[in-house]
């Protein structure tokens, strides 16, 4: 008989409703893949969220298992690059979408998946950057690559206190930038200027309605996780060559700009991917948070819950009122 394990299940249980349970499923009918994985611990991201309550955009098909994130031990591998007992992490590509995901005892994925977790690096650190804190990475190296440094000025980062946010701002900080944390939470203040943040701005500060094509330069770059007007006004706020990076849409996939700031000023702005980016890549970014951009994440922005806190959690990161990240130790 198969052996079973424990996972946090979808389930479609009439036309978009959906409902939760934690259920045991058999290790055989998990989806083909080269490498099994024991997951020690896996996080919640806001797209796991929206896997969670039955948007078809990000899952097609339920009963399903969440989870674009989870970190290790090889437990079977058909691939020379991984043997038993390596410590490894998985983010984005399908896992989690439509593979079954690291809300899960087990996950089996592709081999070219998996990154070898970098020496220096924890099984539970990893996963308390997860997809959370690889995007604020690519956020930042993003700049850092088109010749941002913190000689030229402020950084802007709009969903502050979130996943994306609290993490490019501990990066950020870590690094010597000086960091303008945008958050709806006045009560995330101080821990924000704790994680790195120079100064914290409410959203209505980035809110422009003015129609104006162009405002004060205030930021040498920005990394932007909500997208819509936030995005817009941060665009023309940008000093001369400034960078923005792009990211989320939890304000709006909207963004109504005009050309002015690109042609006027030379902004630029750069979309992060994080999901099907390139592997090579993401281990340098891997690499970085082992080394030199090792960020000290304060435990009080770590939520560390097992998979039966997960629903609760869930629809909490829905409204927008997570600060920090959830850790899921399974
Ligand atoms: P979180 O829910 O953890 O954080 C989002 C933050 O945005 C909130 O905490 C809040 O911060 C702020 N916020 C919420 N609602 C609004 C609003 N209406 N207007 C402005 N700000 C708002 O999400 P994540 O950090 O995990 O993800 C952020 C975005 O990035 C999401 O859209 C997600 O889908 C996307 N993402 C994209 C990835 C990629 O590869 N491109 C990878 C990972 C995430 P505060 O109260 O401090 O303002």
């Amino acid at each position: 008989m198969s052996k079973k394990y424990t996972a946090f299940r979808v389930t479609e249980v009439a036309e978009r409703k959906y409902e939760t349970s934690i259920e045991k499923l058999s290790i055989d009918d998990l989806p083909a893949g080269e490498v099994l994985i024991k997951v020690h611990f896996s996080s919640l991201n806001f797209k796991d969220a929206l896997s969670a309550s039955g948007n078809k955009g990000v899952t097609r098909n339920f009963p399903h298992t969440p989870g674009i994130d989870a970190a290790g031990e090889v437990v079977k591998s058909d691939n020379s690059a991984f043997k038993k007992g390596d410590k490894v992490l998985v983010t984005g590509f399908d896992l989690g979408m439509n593979t079954a995901g690291g809300m899960a005892e087990y996950i089996q994925v592709p081999a070219d998946w998996v990154v070898s977790l970098p020496k220096g690096l924890g099984l539970r650190e990893s996963m308390v950057y997860g997809t959370a804190g690889l995007t604020a990475g690519l956020s930042v190296y993003q700049l850092i690559n088109q010749g941002i440094n913190p000689d030229m000025g402020k950084i802007v980062v709009t969903g502050a206190s979130g996943g994306v946010g609290s993490m490019a701002v501990a990066i950020l900080g870590k690094l010597g930038f000086e960091v303008v944390a945008v958050t709806g939470k006045e009560s995330a203040h101080v821990l924000l200027k704790s994680l790195g943040a120079s100064e914290c701005i409410g959203r209505d500060s980035l809110n422009d309605e003015s129609k104006r094509p162009i405002l004060k330069p205030l930021y040498a770059g920005a990394i932007d996780t909500v997208g819509g007007n936030m995005l817009a006004t941060i665009l023309k706020t940008l000093q001369y060559n400034g960078v923005a990076t792009c990211c989320g849409l939890v304000n709006s996939p909207a963004l109504n700009t005009s050309v002015f700031p690109f042609i006027l000023k030379g902004v630029r702005l750069i979309g992060i991917d994080s999901v099907q980016c390139d592997i090579n890549l993401r281990k340098v970014v891997w690499d970085n948070f082992a080394s030199d951009w090792k960020v000290d994440y304060p435990e009080d922005l770590v939520d560390e819950i097992g998979l039966d806190g997960l629903a609760d959690k869930i629809a909490s990161i829905l409204k927008g009122q997570i600060a920090g990240r959830v850790l899921v130790k399974i």
